[in-house]
């Protein structure tokens, strides 16, 4: 039995814009594959749209994909045996046998104009029949159509659709099949000279021999042009495999209107790239058995399978990427997650640009507390606000502050508290903090959240939040440090509490 041909898959994005989630989910599945069949990943640049490729997308698009850890074995940062790798330096490829195509006759010039063609379109309108082009062209007779354009008149050249169905595989759909009544003859070169899509992907992906075709389903309806053009190349249809459209938690098709959808907006939030991996690799495809949701990039290689993607659209959930990514940060490597997140505090200008060995490692203890209760990076400054934005009014006044303030417990807690922390002449550590707290509890008879509660309204604000072992230490260290924004002392807290109590 003849061996099978190495794996060889292809990311070919067009350099118009930032790589969105749908792109990275396709980029994402190839490098799957690619990976686990121990196969070719190839990086493809698609750029002959010259009005919208611009050279500064293709450089975001491959800073992006190294951020998600997606590397490639050929592309046009690295070249390979196949290239080039940007289909704009590959213009005389394509010539070449599109004049092969017409001296065999399986493509013809076609010198319809733009407006003949539009009076076609609308009277196929009218009269409700297939809006295909009427094959006019392909009678001419080839000698004198190349005659025309020896002459100097505009020629496009378009391949002849074969007059037999259209079959094709594709591993997420099954057999797909498109009469060919229902499929114009393609342009394949405009008159301008320039190629399109449809037949320059084909030339690429035959010249450098790709197995498996895996892209967005935006596609399917190219296919059968595609597959017509192998067929008039004399080169092997791939297989396909085209995934379905994501749509938003609304249905319609992800969009800016969703919110973030491109992969530096993310990044900018402070969503981990193994997180929106982990994310992207479940839009769509689902592991056998079981109901696991964190993958590591190897077991994802390890588990995934085309045959698992479903055809049915994927709808983007928010709120799970931000779940798996406070999974992701909560077990992060503890420099990193401070190296990511410091950046986002100081453009909160709650840090300064210069920190001493003390005011790193107070820095690192802050990040260490509020991690936690973010999903995202970019919510740290308002996570912070109970170190660095202590409003004694409001802590006051808040809706769920009040039935405990105002309780008979309440009352005695915090007087008995407050009268204890302004006697005490120095800083506050956690040991002589909770000695504190203890003295409290005997007098007035109080514990649980009874006792905690009202003390934690006075310190932080609220009721609830990090253990008092943490949140102190980080206070009173802050408060001697110079921030850029002073952080409350205890003593300093409880006296402002003090004042707006007594003034509520
Ligand atoms: N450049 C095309 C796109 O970005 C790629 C299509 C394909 O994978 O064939 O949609």
């Amino acid at each position: 039995m003849a061996a099978s041909p190495k794996v060889r898959v292809r990311f070919a994005p067009s350099p118009t814009g930032l790589l969105h989630v749908g792109n990275t989910r396709t980029a994402l599945f190839n490098w799957l594959f690619a990976r686990q069949k121990k196969g070719a990943n190839v990086l493809r640049i698609e750029d002959t749209d010259v009005e919208r490729s611009e050279a500064r997308f293709e450089t975001q698009l491959l800073d992006d994909l190294r951020w998600l850890g997606l590397d490639w074995d050929e592309g046009p940062d690295k070249g390979g045996e196949y290239g080039p790798y940007r289909q704009s330096d590959r213009m005389e490829i394509y010539r070449g046998y599109a004049e092969r195509l017409i001296e065999e006759g399986k493509a013809y010039l076609c010198f319809c104009t733009p407006e003949e063609l539009e009076r076609e379109r609308q009277q196929a309108i009218a009269e409700h029949g297939p809006q295909i082009y009427s094959g006019k062209c392909r009678r001419l007779d080839p000698a004198e159509a190349r005659r025309r354009r020896t002459q100097g008149e505009a020629a496009a050249i378009r391949l002849k659709i074969p007059e037999h169905p259209i079959h094709f595989h594709d591993i997420v759909r099954g057999e797909v099949t498109f009469e060919h009544e229902s499929v114009s003859d393609p342009i394949i070169v405009r008159s301008s000279g320039m190629p399109v899509y449809n037949y320059v992907v084909v030339v690429d992906d035959a010249e450098m021999k790709i197995t498996h075709v895996i892209r967005g389903d935006d596609h399917l309806s190219n296919t059968p042009k595609q597959v017509a053009l192998y067929e008039a190349l004399g080169f092997p249809v791939p297989e396909f495999a085209h995934l379905s459209t994501i749509l938003g938690p609304d249905r319609e098709r992800l969009s800016k209107r969703h919110g973030a959808t491109s992969v530096a907006q993310f990044r900018d939030m402070g969503v981990l790239p193994e997180a929106l991996v982990n994310y992207l690799a479940l839009l769509g495809w689902a592991p056998s058995g079981g109901t696991r949701e964190t993958f590591t990039p190897q077991e994802l290689i390890r588990e995934f399978s085309l045959e698992r993607v479903t055809p049915s659209p994927a709808i983007f959930d928010f709120e799970k990427l931000y779940w798996l990514n406070r999974q992701y940060l909560k077990s992060a490597d503890r420099q990193r997650v401070i190296a990511l997140a410091l950046p986002y505090l100081r453009k909160a200008t709650l840090l300064g640009e210069d920190m001493d060995a003390e005011m790193q490692q107070w820095a690192g203890k802050l990040i260490d507390l509020l991690v936690p209760y973010v999903d995202r990076l970019d919510q740290l400054p308002d996570r912070a606000a109970m170190i660095f934005r202590y409003d004694a009014v409001a802590a006051v006044s808040a809706e769920d502050n009040r039935p405990l303030l105002e309780s008979e417990a309440g009352g005695k807690v915090i007087s008995a508290f407050a009268k204890r922390v302004a006697s005490q002449s120095d800083g506050f550590s956690a040991e002589s903090f909770k000695a504190i707290i203890n003295e409290v509890k005997a007098e007035t008879g109080t514990k649980g959240k009874e006792l905690f509660h009202p003390i934690r309204i006075v310190i932080t604000g609220s009721h609830s939040g990090p253990d008092f072992d943490r949140v102190i230490p980080l206070i009173e260290t802050g408060s001697r440090l110079p921030l850029p924004q002073h952080v409350l002392s205890v003593r300093e807290r409880v006296a402002a509490f003090e004042q707006a109590f007594a003034q509520s």
